[in-house]
């Protein structure tokens, strides 16, 4: 059965390096939880702290009403699934996938239900008595997966289970197993580089950067109202532009745009230390601010930003350009190839629906 995954305070240090900075982070029952970041920024430790595999140097780590800090890996019947997919070469897909409940002595009866279900509901039923060796990496890590599945863990473990896979199957597959953890019964913490991965495939994200979380929240939520300035850059691309705000008026020297105004109708700001992680959405006061705009949030046309267009970049489903303000600073702009303007001297409006304001 599901259960939930509790991080308190977590901290884990190699000699003098810090890879895990208090970290907290509550996974819910049946819920997946991306952690995201860049190399080096602590997930793959977090996730071995949660595995077993590390010991933190201060915090725990419970699954449900259990403190498993101290409890060893292989009692506590974590499903694994890495980024080599590290099948048992020497056995079929189905002595693969059947291999942890053998273990567990479950009858053979049994297990040759449970095995076909999985590769089943995977859609490799017909791979069953195939060598692993012999498969394609989307097919391995299917395997991957149902052998990790067949346990019935308490809680999934994914550590860049895409990595390696070409792009086309790569968003084939963030697809299908993402339905596929939402529909089952499996909480699970999912670690990825790739913060589009993890929008796809996960119902929170949690951002993290030096070995603290600096965000959690739905995807969209994360995308839409970035904490901090980190995570305005790393999940999709984003402008940020220096304002004053005055009077509902956010005044960028060279442009006066209307400020963003929340459901009550009061201007929102966030405090550049995090939202989740502490601070919370505070009226704001007239002064310096950054807004945080999405390309996304411009349309070209008779608006008030004047900028030139440096560099178009035709990607099929939209051009991405790049522009600069009178004040110097760059701006990354998305057209609808259709609206790509003739000239490179444009007029921009914003939506003022789609900026996010920070504190200076
Ligand atoms: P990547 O995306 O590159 O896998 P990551 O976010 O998963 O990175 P971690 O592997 O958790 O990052 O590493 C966090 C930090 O801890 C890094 O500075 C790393 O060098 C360090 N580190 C990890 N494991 C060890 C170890 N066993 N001994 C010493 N330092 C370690």
């Amino acid at each position: 059965m599901a259960e939930q995954i509790e991080l308190r305070g977590v901290t884990k240090r190699f000699g003098d390096t810090l890879a895990v900075d208090s970290v907290s982070l509550t996974v819910e029952a049946g819920e997946t939880v991306g952690l995201v970041g860049p190399s080096g920024c602590g997930k793959t430790t977090t996730l071995r702290t949660v595995a077993g595999f590390e010991t933190p140097t201060e915090g725990s780590v419970a699954f449900g009403e259990e403190t498993v800090t101290d409890v060893p890996p292989e009692r506590r019947d974590v499903g694994l699934v890495f980024q080599s997919y590290a099948l048992f070469d020497n056995m079929s897909v189905a002595e693969n996938v059947a291999f942890g409940l053998r273990m567990r002595g479950v009858p053979a009866a049994q297990r040759a239900e449970r095995v076909d279900d999985l590769l089943e509901l995977l859609g490799i039923g017909e791979l069953s008595d195939r060598d692993p060796t012999t498969l394609s990496g989307g097919q391995q890590q299917r395997v991957g997966l149902a052998r990790a599945l067949a346990i019935e863990p308490r809680v999934l473990l994914l550590d860049e289970p895409m990595t390696g896979l070409d792009a086309k199957l790569k968003r084939r597959l963030e697809e299908e197993i993402g339905s596929l953890l939402s529909e089952i019964d499996v909480t699970a913490l999912y670690v990825t580089h790739d913060q589009a991965e993890a929008m796809v495939m996960c119902d929170r994200i949690a951002v993290m950067n030096e070995g603290r979380i600096e965000q959690v929240g739905p995807p969209a939520e994360v995308y839409e109202r970035p904490a901090t300035p980190f995570v305005a850059e790393f999940v999709g691309s984003s402008n940020r532009l220096a304002a004053t705000l005055s009077d509902g008026q956010l005044d960028l020297g060279h442009a006066t745009v209307p400020a963003p105004f929340t459901t009550d109708g009061t201007t929102s700001r966030r405090d550049e230390n995090g939202s989740t992680a502490g601070g919370s959405a505070t009226d704001v006061t007239d002064g310096e601010v950054t807004v945080v705009a999405r390309p996304e949030a411009f349309t070209v046309g008779d608006g008030p930003i004047r900028a030139t267009v440096e560099e178009r970049f035709y990607l099929g489903d939209h051009v991405r350009a790049s522009a600069r303000l009178p004040d110097g600073e760059d701006l990354t702009l998305r057209f609808d190839p259709a609206a790509d303007p003739d000239s490179d001297e444009v007029s921009l409006t914003v939506d003022p629906d789609r900026l996010h304001l920070l504190d200076r």
